[in-house]
């Protein structure tokens, strides 16, 4: 435990209260895991926490309250809890603050969440508290409930997909009975709100193999509750992997992403447009529809707008086909389209559904791409109208422009030429371009939007002082 902890503690039994240390951070540091964040748990009440210690901040109104460390670290210091209703585990109903380090304990989801470490105030030395075996089960690596399994899972759904997270954040196995509660009490999981689902889906994703628990989720009913759009893909067949549904391709596929929550959940989301697109052995069109399942999907967990777009792009793009004979011009375009922030996470994307389709990487030439997207990426690019040599107001005094249409076509015009090649992006020989198609541009603006004679309304319009006032 870091010292600045260990001093935390000792400042609250230095003032008559029994303090621990509990929860994950605890488990982690028992299995030799980093604990990043230490969760604290006393019999004083929030006034005495932060009476105690003058930088803290009173969080929430369910009796945490932050506190830093003398090394800047925070940490939550929670007041005991008592029974309460269990609508919401973070967020109950009511809260009773008790006085008991085990009947804190024992309203915890599982085993190995339930130890504690420290002393009550008239105890003599810290010691560690398992009253429910937390720590045998660490030892076999197993996720038992804390009781009866139904009956907590009944007060709060969201236990089932900390067990499926926290199975495969922590390499554990759900204990056969936990799993087998699971299985019944799946279906009211569909009452979770979308931040709790998304809070938990994110830490799932963030284990080194997501499919461990992505799997359980499936086969226990609990996807079906939460995320139905991609529980629609067991079964689906596809001709990747022998024997194996589309289901069992976006594991694979999740498995071989890197790290990152836009490209794991573009990876989990990149095939969800397939089920409702089959048709014949095809599916036309799923990366359009699958973008837009996935930024609906995600707007319903209320994931934030950026990461949201981020992944919607990255499916929607996913299906790009690479030719060696690609032009120089050909790998800025799709530089340009993609945009060179995202251009990586697309190609990593693209590998690991490639390693879940049973293909090596970088099948259809991806390291080849990769290398002439790196030479494009050190060449100054003009990707779009800001990096262009002109702006529309040199167009319009010195190119004879005027404001509107015509004008935003001709720019857009300009920055394909550039992408296709770099060495027109100067000042004089975009003006002289711009000069060259201003005819042209204008003619073909007047065709297209010259109203044909039978559209004219026979009677001009009424005068306005004719208008209802
Ligand atoms: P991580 O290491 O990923 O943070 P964690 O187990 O610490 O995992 P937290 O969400 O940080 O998970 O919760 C801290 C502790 O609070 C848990 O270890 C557990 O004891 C308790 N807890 C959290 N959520 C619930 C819940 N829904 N029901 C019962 N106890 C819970
Ligand atoms: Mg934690």
């Amino acid at each position: 435990m870091p010292a600045g902890v260990l001093r935390l503690l000792e400042r609250l039994w230095g003032h008559g209260h029994a303090a621990y240390v509990v929860g994950g951070s605890l488990r982690d540091a028992l299995m030799g895991r980093d604990a990043a964040d230490w969760d604290l748990a006393t019999s004083a009440r929030p006034d005495q926490v932060q009476a105690l210690f003058p930088d803290a901040r009173y969080e929430n109104r369910f009796g945490t309250v932050g506190v830093p460390d003398d090394t800047g670290c925070d940490h939550e210091i929670t007041t005991f809890r008592d029974e309460h209703d269990y609508a919401d585990f973070r967020r109950p109903h009511r809260v009773e603050f008790g006085n008991s380090i085990e009947r804190d304990l024992g309203r915890r989801d599982f085993t190995v969440n339930a130890l504690a470490w420290g002393r009550d105030a008239d105890e003599p030395g810290p010691h560690l508290i398992d009253p429910f075996g937390g720590l045998g089960d660490i030892v076999e690596r197993r996720l038992r409930t804390v009781g009866e399994p139904a009956a907590r899972f009944g007060e709060d759904a969201l236990r089932m997909l900390r067990a499926v997270r926290l199975a495969a954040a922590l390499g554990f196995d759900i204990e056969p009975a936990t799993l087998d509660a699971i299985r019944h009490a799946a279906p009211l999981a569909v009452h979770l709100s979308g931040e709790r689902i998304a809070a938990e889906l994110l830490r799932l994703l963030r284990a080194p193999r997501p499919s461990v628990g992505l799997r359980l989720a499936g086969d226990s009913g609990l996807l079906r509750a939460v995320l139905p759009e991609l529980a629609a893909q067991r079964g689906i067949g596809q001709n990747k992997v022998a024997g194996e549904d589309l289901w069992h391709h976006t594991l694979r596929t999740v498995d071989a992403a890197p790290p990152g929550d836009a490209i794991r959940l573009a990876a989990l989301l990149h095939d969800v447009g397939k089920p409702s697109t089959a048709a014949d052995g095809h599916f036309h069109g799923h990366d359009a529809v699958g973008a837009a399942m996935a930024e609906a999907l995600l707007r319903r967990l209320h994931l934030p707008r950026p990461l949201i777009d981020a992944v919607a792009h990255l499916v929607r793009l996913h299906m790009f086909g690479y030719e060696r004979s690609w032009s120089d011009a050909a790998v800025r375009r799709f530089v340009a389209k993609v945009g060179p922030d995202d251009v990586h996470d697309l190609l990593a994307l693209r590998r690991a559904d490639n390693v879940g389709s049973g293909l090596p990487p970088n099948a259809g030439r991806l390291d080849e791409l990769a290398e002439r997207v790196d030479r494009v990426l050190t060449e100054p690019l003009v990707l779009d109208r800001h990096a262009l040599a002109v702006n529309g107001r040199d167009l319009m005094d010195e190119a004879g422009y005027r404001p509107g249409r015509v004008l935003g076509r001709v720019i857009d015009r300009l920055v394909e030429r550039v992408v296709e090649d770099p060495s027109l992006n100067d000042r004089a020989t975009l003006l002289r371009l711009a000069r060259a198609m201003r005819a042209n541009a204008e003619r073909v603006d007047a065709e297209r939007h010259a109203s044909r004679p039978g559209d004219r309304p026979a009677i001009a319009r009424r005068p306005d002082r004719d208008a209802v006032t």
